[in-house]
């Protein structure tokens, strides 16, 4: 069976067609990238409208699937913009009644982690998730995924990209902190924001914004920025592993394409004799394909959802929706 996923949560309009050895058939993806600023939701979402269209043609094409033998359409039903979510899933709809193909909707958080586990081929991990909007450490516990720890204000990348932005950087930005990173030297005092099992960036981004007014280079600024904020995430998902007792952990959001978020995680993950596993960076960004993975899994454990009830859920946390496809028999589904 093969199934067809759109994402559109935020910036990245996707499709992906995976089959069910998680095999990537096919995928096309378009970032809509702000001239200035941050993410206009609405000029997000006529981005994505005017893209879908063509991403369409390009994996049916790709694949050369028939798209009436396709075993379902999967979208993303939040969390994520608004506008961004309705594009997306207006697309899904129309491809599910044209074809008269069953429609799935997916939470994207999830699919993150469904990707990276079906990858690893681990079967319990926990998922370190950072990505522009959403920083979340996440496992599963009885009948759905638990989101441990979080961010209290602004994902990770989103600090990334502010930063990064008022350095000239073009937009994302984690790239270039990276970039820069590798030229540091020095790093400065940042604070230090971990509450628990939760973390915080706005602090981080006021301090490091400071040190810039100060002169301090953007390649000890972002040297100084990586190392705190990773460690940070490191901390969370360490503390995550040793309350779990797991002995897995898989990366997912597009900061996990960071070589140094990378190396201190496995280095933090080695010293536990724990499992570590990185997507891709095709697959660890905002994609088409995770969500195909994860619409597939759900289709088989009852998913679907008809076209009048597919409504899109901007704030969809995790642990709202079940996971039937992990549920066990002897397993008790506890109430969110
Ligand atoms: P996502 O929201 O998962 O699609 O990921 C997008 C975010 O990942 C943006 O905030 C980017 O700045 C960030 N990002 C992408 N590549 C890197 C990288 N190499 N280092 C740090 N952040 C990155
Ligand atoms: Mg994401």
């Amino acid at each position: 069976m093969r199934v067809l996923g759109i994402e559109s949560t935020a910036h990245t309009a996707s499709v992906g067609i995976v089959d069910e050895g998680t095999q990537v058939v096919a995928a096309a993806t378009d970032m809509y990238k702000p001239v200035q600023g941050g993410i206009h939701p609405r000029e997000a979402a006529n981005h994505h409208a005017e893209l879908f269209p063509e991403l369409v043609e390009r994996v049916l094409s790709q694949s050369g699937v028939d798209p009436e033998s396709l075993g379902a359409i999967a979208f993303s039903q939040g969390p994520g913009l608004g506008p961004c979510l309705r594009a997306g899933a207006t697309v899904a709809r129309m491809l599910a009644l044209t074809w008269g193909r069953p429609l799935v909707p997916v939470n994207h958080c999830v699919a993150h982690l469904e990707i990276a586990r079906a990858l690893s081929g681990f079967e319990d991990p926990v998922l370190l998730y950072a990505s522009g909007g959403n920083t979340q450490v996440v496992a599963y516990a009885h009948g759905r995924y638990r989101v441990l720890g979080e961010t209290l204000d602004i994902g990770v990348g989103n600090f990334l990209d502010k930063l990064a932005l008022g350095m000239g950087s073009t937009f994302p930005g984690g790239p270039w902190i990276e970039k820069w990173a590798r030229e540091g030297k020095t790093v400065h005092d940042l604070p230090y924001s971990v509450h628990g099992m939760d973390v915080s960036f706005s602090g981080l981004l006021t301090a490091a914004k400071a040190l810039q007014t100060k002169g301090v280079g953007k390649e000890d600024l972002s040297l100084s920025v990586e190392s705190h904020a990773y460690a940070m995430l490191c901390e969370v998902a360490e503390r995550a592993l040793a309350h779990l007792g797991s002995k897995e952990l898989v990366l997912g959001g597009g900061v996990a394409c960071n070589q140094r978020l990378r190396r201190m995680v496995e280095e933090m993950a080695h010293a536990r004799g724990v499992r570590v596993f990185a997507p891709p960076p095709s697959l660890c960004v905002d994609n088409g394909a995770m969500i195909a993975w994860t619409g597939l899994l759900s289709d088989r454990s009852g998913g679907r959802v008809e076209v009048a009830r597919s409504e899109v859920l901007p704030r969809q946390r995790t642990d709202q929706v079940e996971a039937r496809w992990r549920v066990r028999t002897t397993e008790h589904v506890s109430e969110g």
